[in-house]
């Protein structure tokens, strides 16, 4: 977790690549449905375009079906889900029917100059979903994807006053999760100013120490 432009789907992306696990983005999930102009696509694009959540029935309902498939047996990453306390007791709920529950909470905390300065020069491949951007990890073609040659774009909702209102947002519904997490001793907090890079390093040692610690 962590506020928009703290790195959560370029580190969950990679990090399930490592672990051989699928990577589950609510967001990524929902923009999909956009695209197919689904019914919950059609239900969930005036919130998102406006930097607001998405209602958690809506999205809850969403992540069951997903963890209803077969291909999560052994476990998976979660970026974007919960978003607010009420999403996290379902996340719970869900997992706890499944004789399962949250491993490790890793909280990206992020400062507000990067978080703008991320978030305005983002990039999204329309094909895979990589995120690229235009400082920080330009592509190596214009505006193409370095992995499937996808044509890249910038998402609707970063801009400005959507950025603005998502950071809001953020503090006022996702924050409190901190201490969610925190007091069910889940929460591993880490600075993610650095470059994706080293980022990713401290999260796989997190990872590796939490799965060393599991197997003794
Ligand atoms: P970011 O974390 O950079 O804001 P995401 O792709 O995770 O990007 O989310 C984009 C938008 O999708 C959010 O602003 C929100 O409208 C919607 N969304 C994603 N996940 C959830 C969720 N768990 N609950 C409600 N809305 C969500
Ligand atoms: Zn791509």
């Amino acid at each position: 977790m962590g506020p928009p432009g703290a790195g959560k789907g370029t580190q969950a992306k990679t990090l399930a690549q490592k672990l051989k696990l699928p990577h589950i983005s609510t967001g990524d999930i929902l923009r999909q449905n956009i695209s197919q102009n689904s019914g919950l696509g059609q239900q969930a694009k005036d919130f998102m375009n406006k930097g607001a959540l998405v209602p958690d029935e809506l999205v809850t309902e969403m992540l069951a079906q997903r963890i209803n498939q077969p291909d999560i047996q052994n476990g998976f990453i979660l970026d974007g889900y919960p978003r607010n306390i009420n999403q996290a007791r379902a996340l719970d709920e869900m997992l706890k029917q499944r004789n399962t529950a949250v491993d490790l909470v890793i909280y990206l905390d992020t400062s507000e100059p990067v978080i703008i300065q991320r978030l305005s020069g983002r990039l999204v491949c329309s094909v895979c979903g990589a995120n690229f951007h235009i400082e920080n990890m330009p592509p190596k073609v214009n505006m193409t994807c370095d992995n499937c040659g996808g044509k890249l774009y910038q998402r609707t909702d970063d801009n400005a006053e959507t950025i603005k209102k998502r950071l809001q947002v953020y503090l006022k519904e996702s924050s409190p999760l901190i201490q969610y997490y925190n007091q069910r001793q889940k929460l591993h907090s880490l600075s993610a100013d650095e470059d994706a890079e080293i980022v990713l390093n401290k999260i796989v040692d997190l990872a590796k120490e939490y799965r060393d610690s599991y197997k003794v």
